[in-house]
């Protein structure tokens, strides 16, 4: 068996621990051994390589592996849950970089060291020319859209949407003059400099594309911009596949890209936005979206001891978690009060958004770490129809996605979007700091509601509050 045997078996290992550690990702339970069984893959891949390629020497290679496993072991230990956004910005960033270098190291020794003068097209094949240059564009603009999208969200820049005027007709003009450009470069292009010159041009003007295409979207978008430009950095890690002829990074690469994809759409579906809404809408202008934003008049409110009074008497309680739960990081004290809720006699389910939190799986993630049974996680659509049925709901830092105005109020930017049903409960307990707005910077109806008591205060704090008041009033609990 040959050398180039050994490293299509590697690479065909590869392609299918890459399929599974992707099927286990979509479930809590398995995601870690799915993230673990994606990772050998990853090495595998590395390892294919070097047979293939029979590099014998390791050096530089040992040095990257180590560098690359320190950084990431040291990254994935510190940042928290609620910066994982941005950490997955730095890596598609990263993705896209990698791929559109790989692209121009093999432009350069292709058709710089060989001192090509005729076409790229004839010298390398049309195929190859065609994907270097697409490889170049795709990766520049994720590399930068995703440095961006970075800062947006890490609040290095403004999170709000700059505006730029005319930024449609420039962004248009860079795409199709980076296209065109790369289009002459593979095929007309003849002189070395001319060429030369195209594809530094090329990656300038993909790098200013990036920029110019994340600038105008609003920071709490970003979560949606960085799924696509996931989706981006594979297919720009596809196209370089095709460049160096590499199997498993043409399949890798269109598996993130169709993973990315898939997400973009199912977090606009649960928005009820359209793509083009969120890529060119400038949603989060004035404050978010606009609609009604106005005073509230009859609120209720109550605190701690008036709210575990009636918890203590409700023998179906469901949870609605949202982005609040994460900024308080209120998931362990939930986790206890639901613990000492179900000791009290009460059958206790989470209710979870698919859009709860800033990004897919994030409420998921939040409890999955305060062990909270995952069989007491109960979707949108199962859960809805128990609302009306359940004693308590308790609302923890979630706003948009338990407003009922997305269902009756037309003129409403949430108008369509599915939402979790609460009002239909018996009593409504709706914790948060203020009477502020969501995401969407609308107002919230439920907040006026008869059933509706508002508990003002640090998500953390209100919870760890109603526990001690619940373990004070019954006798029994505290044990
Ligand atoms: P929202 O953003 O609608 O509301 C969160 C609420 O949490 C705020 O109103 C805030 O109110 C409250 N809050 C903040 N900090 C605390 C704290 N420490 N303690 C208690 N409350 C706190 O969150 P939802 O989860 O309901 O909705 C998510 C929104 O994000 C949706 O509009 C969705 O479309 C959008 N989105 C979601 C994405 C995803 O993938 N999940 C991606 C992109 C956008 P106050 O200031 O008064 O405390």
């Amino acid at each position: 068996m040959s050398a180039q045997d050994v490293a299509q078996l590697i690479y065909l290992a590869s392609a299918i621990l890459f399929v599974v550690g992707l099927k286990r990702l979509t479930k809590v339970r398995t995601a870690q051994a799915g993230n673990m069984i994606a990772g050998i893959a990853m090495l595998l891949a590395v390892v294919g390589a070097l047979v293939e390629y029979q590099i014998f020497s390791y050096q530089w290679i040992a040095i990257g592996l180590i560098a690359g496993s320190a950084i990431g072991a040291f990254a994935a230990q510190r940042v928290p849950m609620t910066e994982m956004p941005e950490m997955v910005a730095i890596f598609n960033g990263v993705g896209g970089a990698a791929s559109g270098l790989v692209a121009l190291s093999v432009f350069w020794g292709e058709i710089v060291e060989k001192s090509v003068t005729g076409t790229m097209a004839a010298s390398m094949g049309a195929d190859a020319a065609v994907t270097l240059f697409l490889s170049i564009i795709i990766g520049m603009v994720t590399l930068t859209g995703s440095v961006v999208a970075y800062l947006k969200l890490s609040g290095k820049i403004s999170g709000s949407p700059i505006l730029i005027p005319g930024r449609h007709v420039i962004n248009a003009l860079l795409l199709i003059g980076s296209l065109g450009a790369g289009v002459y470069m593979a095929f007309m292009s003849t002189g070395l400099d001319q060429t030369v010159s195209l594809a530094l041009g090329v990656s300038a003007a993909a790098a200013l594309l990036g920029v110019l295409l994340v600038i105008p979207i609003g920071g709490a978008d970003m979560p949606v911009v960085i799924s696509l430009l996931n989706s981006y950095s594979g297919v720009a890690a596809s196209a370089t596949g095709f460049i160096i002829g590499n199997k498993v990074l043409i399949i890798s690469g269109a598996m993130v890209g169709a993973a990315g994809l898939i997400l973009t759409q199912i977090m606009c579906v649960a928005m009820n936005r359209s793509l083009a809404n969120v890529v060119f809408g400038g949603f989060g202008e004035e404050g978010g979206g606009g609609g009604k934003s106005g005073e509230y008049e009859n609120v209720t409110s109550c605190g701690p001891e008036e709210a575990a009074m009636i918890l203590e008497n409700a023998s179906s309680v469901i949870v609605v978690p949202g982005y609040g739960l994460a900024v308080a990081q209120a998931q362990h004290a939930v986790r206890e009060l639901a613990d000492l809720l179900e000791k009290n006699g009460a059958e206790v389910r989470y209710a979870i958004h698919p859009v709860a939190g800033r990004m897919p799986g994030h409420m998921n993630v939040l409890l999955a770490e305060a062990d909270v049974p995952y069989e007491q996680l109960v979707e949108m659509d199962e859960i809805n129809p128990e609302f009306a049925q359940t004693d308590v709901v308790i609302v923890i830092g979630a706003n948009d996605v338990v407003n009922p105005a997305s269902l009756t109020d037309q003129e409403s930017p949430i108008y369509g979007m599915p939402i979790l049903e609460v009002h239909h409960a018996q009593t409504v307990f709706v914790i948060k700091r203020g009477l502020g707005s969501g995401f969407a910077g609308v107002k919230n109806e439920l907040f006026e509601r008869d059933n509706t008591m508002m508990v003002f205060g640090d998500a953390k704090k209100v919870i760890q509050g109603l526990t001690s008041e619940l373990k004070e009033s019954v006798p029994g609990l505290a044990a």
